[in-house]
């Protein structure tokens, strides 16, 4: 079984995906790290996060990279979404995707195209979302809570620049996919969200078993 949860930045779709492996006991990709771990070796190798040769030098980043706290950096997540729009890096990273996908027993990977793109025939598929000032109030929260120094005004800046970076691009626009079901986190606890996440998908599952 593939569950695709997809869904702008800060939406809480990396909180819901690791939630429903629990739940569902599958793997989980969160496949925005790997476009992160792509714009940290572009930064690494001074090159330029727009052009598109540097960006797909970097595709064959070390996994070591993949643990580097440095990839959860806001800083980081606008590089990554920036070397994203390059078709090439987004087809250098599609084998790893739909290998993980299609690994015996399942899988959930959470990111941007997961339904559009990388498993449009996933078994059920969620379109994660909340308003920009709840996105940009967790964002301010999580850096308090690690001792940093946020700004607020910066933070709907960014947060409203990636969303439109990633909905206008060429290749793999963010955008609902087909027979995804939406699930608004904006007033949600996490409990709560993660409650409607399980209820949509076992919806979604049964509707299959029964077409
Ligand atoms: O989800 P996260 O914020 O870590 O993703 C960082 C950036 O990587 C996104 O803004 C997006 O541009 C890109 N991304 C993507 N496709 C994915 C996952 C992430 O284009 N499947």
């Amino acid at each position: 079984m593939i569950i695709a949860v997809d869904g702008p930045a800060a939406s809480g779709k990396g909180t819901i995906a690791k939630a429903l492996g629990r739940h569902y006991g599958l793997p989980v990709l969160d496949t925005g790290l790997l476009y992160r771990a792509v714009g940290l070796a572009v930064l690494k190798a001074s090159g330029d996060p727009d052009h598109e040769a540097d960006a797909l030098a970097a595709c064959d980043f070390d996994d070591a990279m993949l643990d580097d706290p440095a990839l959860r950096s806001e800083a980081v997540g606008s590089l990554a979404s920036r070397v994203s729009i390059h078709q090439s890096v987004r087809q250098a990273l599609v084998k790893r995707q739909r290998d993980f996908a299609t690994q015996p027993g399942g899988a959930i990977l959470d990111g941007r195209d997961i339904a559009t793109v990388i498993a449009p025939d996933a078994d059920a598929k969620i379109f994660v979302t909340a308003s920009v000032h709840v996105r940009a109030q967790r964002r301010y929260q999580d850096a308090l809570d690690h001792g940093g120094h946020p700004d607020m005004d910066s933070l709907i800046a960014d947060i409203q620049a990636r969303d439109t970076r990633d909905m206008s691009r060429d290749h793999a626009p963010l955008r609902v996919a087909d027979g995804a079901d939406l699930l608004d986190t904006s007033n949600l606890t996490i409990d709560a969200a993660v409650q409607q996440a399980i209820a949509l998908v076992d919806a979604q599952l049964e509707r299959r078993r029964q077409a």
